[in-house]
């Protein structure tokens, strides 16, 4: 009996110290990955980059702390960066060629798995709370257009007039990419051009132009909450002048977005057809399940050997269950940041 006792006791204090997992809360942001160098970024831009992306972990930290669940602290942590104009998802979203915002967004549950997305929406002021309710609220996984509209307006999340999300600097960017996709189809050959002339110094104002938009401003964050569990989600609007119902990684599970308390939670920026093609985030969660990598190894793996060999431009975001980061990029730059159960952050945009 009193063996029987002690068992008992042990495997109580055992399941409590489980579910509280205070020590370890992580949260982990990303804001897009691209050409983003020191040297086509003003001080004035990067004080404000750097601001809302402290505000955006922040906010998450705050969840998390409080006692909210590594979900609650994803949705309202990319609130923050859909709201800004920033950053290429809700208010920042970038233009399709047919001068409209259409909006992708996506979230994962690592303990029960569950998930939930959005695609090609254009009137749902925070697509991630849509993809938030999809999970929960629907026996679906994904939403796209005029239906997971209709869903977001019967759950009562804020619908806006489409022309909330115009902005003067994506719509320049997209008369821009329109001008060089009539000058120049291939770029490959384009790249090649702004490579020599970086190598020469003669970068001429058009090369800028191109490179400006290779920045893929999408945003992402994954969480690990005081009950040990992981959660990741992203928003995005795309790439710039993308055409006819164009859907990117971002909402694609297994792809921009993954979660599984027994691997890891990611989340992906960069060119999505790559992604896609490569299961980026599952990639990165199968390497460690199946081969016994850390969340570095997987991370960097996927992300500095697969994709850079298949030519796929861009990064991730990677936090496992015992709150280990992971933030490689092949990409010149990365908006990127952390913040620890200590309530330390830190902010990184460069490769430096
Ligand atoms: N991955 C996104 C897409 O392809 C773009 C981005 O990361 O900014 O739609």
């Amino acid at each position: 009996m009193k063996k029987l006792l002690h068992i008992l006791i042990t495997l109580t204090s055992f399941t409590a110290a489980a579910q509280d997992s205070s020590d370890k809360i992580t949260l982990v942001i990303h804001g897009g990955a691209g050409t983003i160098t020191r040297a086509n970024m003003s001080p004035e831009r990067e004080k404000a980059y750097r601001e809302v992306l402290n505000i955006a972990l922040q906010t998450g930290y705050n969840v998390l702390k409080q006692g909210g669940t590594s979900v609650q602290a994803v949705e309202a942590t990319i609130h923050i960066m859909e709201d800004s104009p920033l950053f290429n998802a809700g208010k920042g979203a970038v233009f399709t060629n047919e001068g409209k915002n259409e909006l992708d967004a996506s979230i994962m549950e690592g303990k029960t798995m569950k998930a939930g997305a959005v695609a090609g929406v254009t009137n749902i002021r925070n697509p991630i709370s849509a993809a938030i309710a999809v999970m929960e609220k629907s026996e679906h996984v994904m939403m796209a257009g005029k239906g997971a509209e209709k869903f977001a307006k019967e759950q009562g999340l804020k619908i806006v007039d489409p022309s909330y999300f115009y902005t003067e600097a994506r719509y320049k960017a997209l008369l821009k990419a329109k001008e060089s996709e009539k000058t120049e189809l291939d770029h490959d050959a384009k790249e090649k051009v702004i490579k020599k002339n970086q190598k020469t110094g003669a970068l001429k104002p058009d090369d800028l132009i191109f490179t400006e938009g290779r920045k893929f401003g999408t945003v992402g964050c994954v969480a690990l909450d005081k009950f040990g569990n992981l959660a990741a989600g992203t928003s995005t609007g795309g790439m710039t002048n993308k055409k006819y119902g164009r859907t990117g990684d971002a909402p694609i599970i297994g792809a921009g977005t993954y979660a599984n308390n027994a691997t890891c939670a990611v989340s992906a920026t960069g060119h999505g057809e790559f992604f896609i093609r490569s299961v980026v985030a599952h990639d990165i969660a199968a390497l460690m399940e199946y081969k016994g990598l850390s969340v570095k190894e997987a991370a960097d793996e996927v992300v500095m050997k697969k994709l850079v060999e298949r030519g796929g431009e861009g990064g991730v975001i990677a936090l496992d269950k015992n709150g280990n980061i992971a933030m490689p990029f092949n990409s010149e730059g990365m908006y990127r940041g952390y913040i620890k159960s200590d309530g330390k952050s830190e902010v990184l945009i460069y490769k430096d």
